[in-house]
This record gives C-alpha cells, structure tokens and sequence, in this order.
C-alpha cells in the first residue's frame, strides 16, 4: 500500500516575512513523519507585498509546495475554502503562516488521525501576544455564541485542524459565501478530538484582521449558527401586539363610553398601525 496524502492549507495576506520561517519549520516537523506524502498548499489572498513571488520560487527537496493565488484579498474564510476545493488527499492540516500555529504539532495531529478521528482540533492555552481587548472580545464571541446557538463550541478552538478525506468532502458541499469556517466543521459531527498548544507571537509583522473585521466575522457566526435574531424579532412583535392591542382596547372602552379621554382618529389610526408593524414582526418570528 502506498504512503498516504496529506495537505498541508496555509492562507497568506501580507505574510513576505514569515514564509521562509514557516517552510523552514515545516521541513523539520515533517522529517519526523516519514510514513507520509505531504504537499504544502499555499492560498494567498491578494497579497500586497511579495508573498505570492516568494511563494513562487520556495523550492525545498523533501515536499512539492503548491501556490493558488485569488485575484484579491477575500478574507482567511474564503483563501480557506478555495484551497479545500481543489484538495484530494486522504486528510488536511490547516495552518496560518505567521507561526501561531506551530508545525511542530504536525506530528501529534497526525497520530490523533491514525487513531481513528476524523477531525482533529486544537485550543490554545495561552497566546503570547494577544492584547486584553482581542482576549475579552473572544470571550464574549464565544459566551454570545453559545447562549444563542443550538451547538456549542469550545472557547480557545482554532482554525490549526487536521480533517479527514470524509470531513474535506462533506465541507466542499457547503456554498455559503460568509461563513466561519471552524463553526461549520464543529457543526457537521464526526468524530473528533482536540490537542492543547501554546500559541506563540505572530513572527513578524501585524494581526492581519482588523476590530471591525473580527466584528464582521463574529456577526456572521451568530447569524449563520443561531436562528435568534430572527425569534428577538417575532418576540418583539408578540410583545407590541400585546401591549398596543391592550391601549386600542382601552381607547375603544374609552370612546364609546364616557369619552374622558377623547382620541383622535390620528391616535387610532397610529396605534392600529403599530399594531400591523407587530403582526409583520411577529409573523418572522413564526418563520423563524
Ligand atoms: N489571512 C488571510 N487573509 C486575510 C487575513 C488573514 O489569508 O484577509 C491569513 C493570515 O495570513 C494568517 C491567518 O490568516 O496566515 C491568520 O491571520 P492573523 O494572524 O492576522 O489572525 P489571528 O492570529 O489574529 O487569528
Ligand atoms: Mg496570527
């Protein structure tokens, strides 16, 4: 039988620093992993600076290394998905390229793999150089997520995976344009374990994702992993039906008896409209 084929996905934005580092490091891990054939697939995603040539010309004997380029900067999501589409290998390693994820770990997520899981996560136990506020904003992601979601997922989980060929197939079938990609593998099942590592500084340069970007992406995973946005709003609109159908009732007692009050049509016109604006939200919540 043949030695089987494993991927190695690393997306690139701006990374000409980090690249020979990452290639240097990768080559030692691997040289421990002889049982297998390894590929190294880099996604950059419309790189600025001289990634994509530095890409180009890495040459190292013991691995083929293995470029796509998008046409522009889509986000770490998308570089992730184009290059899952264009794998066939019996199982991936998803890392980034600026050292976080180690590749000194390739080895353990392997043996994780050979003991039969299909999926096999990471969780950082420390971050060396995470700031308090990227370390509070995660927290709450995850504290959000899990009330509001109908799965749960591990606060301190990574993108630094290996999946099995079963996991590689059944995620290429997802089409959404706006996904969190670590959501949906925890979504799908399998069967998985989790290794813990230490996360060590970005080795050269800034965090690639800005506050406003991470916000987008947080907003993403709640909307694609939880349908209570969707049932806030048919509560809210049971709740305005209720609270104004009862001051219409009350108008209504009050005009056809003693008239205290007096009304006008503008007042019932506009209370009979809030309460239409409560039909229409509460009818999403129902198809919610
Ligand atoms: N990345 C990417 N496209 C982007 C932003 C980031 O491919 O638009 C890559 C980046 O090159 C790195 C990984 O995604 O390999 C993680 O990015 P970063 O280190 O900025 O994120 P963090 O460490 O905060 O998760
Ligand atoms: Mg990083």
């Amino acid at each position: 039988m043949g030695k089987k084929n494993i991927s190695l996905l690393i997306p690139a934005y701006n990374e000409a620093g980090n690249i020979s580092a990452l290639i240097q490091e990768i080559t030692t891990a691997l040289a421990a992993c002889q049982r297998y054939e390894f590929t190294v697939l880099f996604v950059d995603d419309g790189s600025t600076d001289n990634t994509l040539s530095i890409l180009q010309e890495a040459a190292v004997p013991d691995f083929p290394i293995r470029v796509i380029k998008l046409s522009r900067n889509f986000g770490k999501e998308m570089a992730l998905t184009a290059g899952l589409q264009s794998l066939n290998c019996d199982a991936v390693i998803i890392l980034d390229s600026d050292l976080q994820h180690p590749p000194k770990y390739i080895p353990q997520l392997l043996e994780k793999w050979q003991e039969g899981y299909d999926i096999v996560s990471t969780t950082r136990q420390k971050i060396d150089d995470q700031s308090w506020t990227r370390r509070i904003g995660s927290r709450l992601f995850y504290s959000i997520l899990n009330t509001i979601s109908e799965f749960k997922m591990e606060p301190g989980t990574t993108d630094f995976r290996l999946l099995d060929r079963v996991v590689i197939d059944a995620l290429k079938k997802f089409t959404e344009r706006n996904r969190l990609f670590r959501g949906l593998i925890d979504w799908m099942g399998f069967q998985k374990t989790t290794i813990k590592f230490d996360a060590p500084a970005r080795l050269s340069g800034q965090q690639r994702y800005s506050y406003s970007r991470l916000f987008r992406l947080a907003l993403n995973g709640f909307m694609s992993f939880s349908l209570m946005p969707l049932k806030l709003a048919g509560y809210l609109g049971v709740s305005v039906i209720l609270i104004f159908g009862g001051l219409l009732t009350f108008m209504l007692v009050d005009k056809f008896g003693s008239n205290a009050f007096g009304f006008s049509n503008i007042a019932f016109i506009i209370v009979s409209n809030v309460i239409m604006n409560g039909v229409v939200l509460g009818c999403i919540g129902l198809v919610a």
